[in-house]
């Protein structure tokens, strides 16, 4: 059942058109958010990538933070985010920007280095099939703390870079710039992976501010 399925993709800052088609290759037509009103309806949210202290600031602005925020901590809004949206969705850990705090991670900014560090690279598949993800690193961020409710999915050279918490998903990458759909297709609940989005949430998100249950890396 993917009727229901409303899809936005934040159209602030950053990469978002990459999205936009890649909802749109699985058959969406995707609404772009800009304002609280375009959050009306949703059931699933796209955060891009980009710079996460200028969405931050830019969330604020238009009054989307604490109404996404909201939304998603009382199971009505399924996020995707990337990179910097990744970084959004994590739990404060002191530095900017302040966090979401919707997943039990807590992310480093630019953990791999400068542009010229960043990378593509292929990622064992696990739960995706057979064939490699296929992931692009900008100046990326890393988990360095993942909590007991999170489910790891993808890992590059040993550490967490893609994970799941309920309904929400996580990529330290890009996969919207390589054509890599297949993750997509599993937040909205068309991959062959079990069912994922608001409805189907088995793992109720932690409550905005609750306190992080992590563990270290391994
Ligand atoms: N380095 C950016 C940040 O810290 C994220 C980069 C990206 O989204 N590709 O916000």
């Amino acid at each position: 059942m993917t009727a229901a399925v409303q899809v936005g993709v934040l159209a602030l800052q950053g990469s978002f058109e990459p999205h936009a088609r890649a909802v749109r290759r699985l058959g969406h037509e995707p609404v772009l958010v800009r304002a609280r009103a375009d959050l009306g309806g949703l059931t699933h949210l796209i955060l891009p990538g980009g710079e996460s202290t200028t969405l931050h600031h830019l969330l604020v602005l238009f009054g989307l933070f604490d109404e996404i925020r909201e939304r998603a901590a009382r199971g009505e809004l399924a996020l995707f985010g990337t990179c910097a949206g990744a970084i959004l969705m994590g739990q404060d850990d002191g530095t900017r920007p302040p966090r979401f705090g919707l997943i039990d991670a807590t992310l480093a900014r630019n953990a791999y280095g400068r542009q010229v560090d960043s990378f593509e690279a292929e990622l064992a598949p696990g739960e995706f099939g057979a064939a490699p993800l296929r992931a692009i690193f900008i100046r990326a961020p890393c988990l360095t703390g993942v909590g007991p409710q999170v489910r790891v999915l993808a890992r590059h050279r040993g550490e967490p870079v893609l994970v799941e918490q309920g309904p929400h998903l996580a990529a330290t990458f890009h996969p919207e710039l390589a054509g890599e759909d297949r993750i997509l297709a599993r937040f909205l609940g068309l991959g062959e992976g079990r069912r994922v989005g608001p409805a189907a949430s088995q793992h109720a998100a932690p409550a905005a501010g609750a306190k992080p249950k992590l563990r270290p890396r391994a």
